[in-house]
């Protein structure tokens, strides 16, 4: 992965995608596709589901009409606090300044930084030095109290002695204010407010207002899920730790439609099945979870909702990240879409108005409800929502592949290599292709099981150096199988399959090479 227009400086929180880096997240991607739309069998009914259902797919626009965002709540809601510094002219995310108390000379400061988790002790250290004007063999008049906080959970007070990231001085944060996350352009010739538009924070919208499409294009029938892959964006104050919080992104979502009275025990098989995906694609239990939300915590539409949440290496020592968010989002999407902007507030939900109690968003007015042929029964849909970004789930693929271990050489040597430990299924590169040497017909006999394999998967040919040295480098790159041809190759029509992991070398016969590669990824 490369930082966006690199050669200019780059762009804070937009990613490139490099040959290896983009297939692997196509690998992801399709792998999604596959397990949750394409090859889902609507006759058979999954362990644990209330019922057999259909799943079908969607490719929405980006841009969309702008009464889809004040009705979905993200134009009044989606934002989140800011602090600007007077002092260095910084902005940063309220919730994620983070910094600890310590006292020196009878005072007693907050001290703040914005670095990784592993180096905040330090930064922190380094700052209050600096600002007690301490020489390093003096740092243990600095008093430190125990843990970091972050700024919001401080009192007004507080923050005029608080010591900004990039400031020298107390006391310069600005009060927090709102921030819409949404990026906004404008649609046409038209500048003025009649062209604006967004570009889409979610993709999930442009299914709801699909829903009838669908329903009237195809013969599914509730309960029925509709998934989509694309790129969403926000415009997030302080973009960090790699892909994990970036501007631009993917998601994979599901909008999963049932009936009200089925809608829990839908929203139970969601997250279980959901979690086993990442099981399955090699997560390990060690640093994989999933956390209920409090009820404080809950989104404005929603009456449940887990988060599957991985331990990446850059966090602090406990803390998890999320990688995908099972909502139970009730009825709020397809009525509000209906009717118009529903109070989220109000339980049962309804309309939303202004103080003169005017509507505040009018819905498109169109019958999103739907009609059970078999009992005649009319309602709206209740929705289960499974929410994945697959750039964080990329890289917790990617944390997790990554290990350090010993492998013989040419020698019989022990060598430490790093290994990308990625399952098969996602693994950029599926297999190697190597002549042992660069003679005897061997690169002949090598490129022409290239050439056989690569049609149907993604093969590399490496003819270069020596043979632990070419194995070492498909390590790095977390390809699963190398396959060596050698002298006895021309002999016998068998070549060498090395598995990366245990290092088992077993004799194919070229024959039989496509079918034996295709079982063990899995496709
Ligand atoms: P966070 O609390 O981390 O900002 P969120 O709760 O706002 O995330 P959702 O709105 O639930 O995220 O989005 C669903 C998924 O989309 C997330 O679980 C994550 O995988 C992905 N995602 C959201 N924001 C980003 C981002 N800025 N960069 C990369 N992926 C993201």
């Amino acid at each position: 992965m490369f930082q966006s227009s690199e050669i200019y400086g780059g762009m804070n929180g937009f990613w490139d995608y490099g040959p290896l880096g983009v297939e692997l997240k196509r690998n992801v991607k399709n792998a999604w596709w596959q397990d949750m739309c394409a090859g889902h069998n609507e006759l058979i009914q999954l362990e644990g589901a209330p019922s057999t259902f259909e799943m079908v797919g969607l490719d929405c626009t980006i841009l969309m009409h702008p009464q889809v965002w004040k009705c979905s709540g993200h134009y009044d809601l989606f934002h989140d606090f800011m602090v600007d510094c007077r002092e260095s002219k910084k902005r940063y995310r309220f919730d994620q300044v983070r910094g600890r108390w310590v006292s020196a000379k009878s005072q007693r400061i907050f001290v703040t930084t914005m670095v990784e988790a592993d180096t905040e002790v330090e930064e922190t250290q380094r700052k209050a030095q600096k600002f007690f004007n301490l020489r390093a063999k003096d740092v243990d008049q600095l008093v430190w109290e125990s843990g970091f906080v972050s700024l919001d959970k401080l009192t007004p007070e507080e923050h005029a002695v608080t010591l900004a990231p990039d400031a020298n001085t107390l006391g310069t944060f600005t009060a927090p204010r709102e921030f819409n996350l949404m990026f906004k352009t404008y649609v046409g010739a038209l500048s003025g407010e009649e062209g604006a538009a967004f570009l889409r924070p979610e993709t999930a919208q442009g299914i709801f207002v699909n829903f009838k499409n669908v329903l009237d294009s195809t013969r599914v029938k509730i309960p029925f899920g509709v998934a989509q892959i694309g790129k969403s964006f926000r415009n997030e104050i302080t973009p960090r730790n790699f892909t994990f919080r970036s501007r631009e992104f993917e998601q994979m979502e599901i909008e999963f439609f049932c009936n009200p009275t089925e809608s829990p025990g839908w929203y139970t098989y969601w997250r279980n099945r959901r979690m086993q995906w990442y099981r399955d694609l090699g997560l390990s239990d060690k640093r994989l979870r999933l956390r209920e939300h409090h009820a404080d915590e809950l989104s404005h539409y929603s009456c449940g909702t887990a988060d599957i949440e991985y331990a990446f290496p850059f966090l602090a020592e406990g803390e998890y990240g999320e990688l995908e968010g099972i909502a139970h989002r009730g009825d709020f999407d397809l009525r509000s879409h209906m009717e118009g902007k529903l109070d989220p507030k109000k339980r049962p939900l309804e309309l939303e108005r202004t103080e003169d109690g005017q509507p505040k968003h009018r819905g498109s007015g169109r019958d999103l409800t739907y009609r059970d042929d078999l009992t005649n029964e009319r309602y709206t849909p209740h929705v289960i929502e499974p929410s994945a970004g697959a750039d964080r789930a990329m890289l917790a693929f990617l944390c997790e592949a990554y290990t350090e271990d010993e492998a013989p050489d040419e020698d019989g040597k022990m060598q430490t290599r790093v290994v990308m430990r990625l399952h098969p299924r996602i693994a950029p590169i599926k297999a190697a292709v190597f002549p042992l040497v660069k003679k005897d017909g061997m690169p002949e006999l090598a490129q022409k099981i290239y050439g056989d394999l690569k049609k149907h998967m993604n093969v590399f040919y490496d003819e270069k150096g020596a043979v632990g040295r070419r194995y070492r480098r498909q390590d790095e790159a977390g390809t699963p199988y190398c396959i060596t041809v050698d002298g006895q190759s021309l002999v016998d029509g068998t070549v060498t399959v090395r598995d990366r992991d245990t290092l088992v070398q077993t004799r194919i016969s070229v024959s039989e090479l496509t079918q034996e590669i295709k079982t063990r990824i899995g496709s």
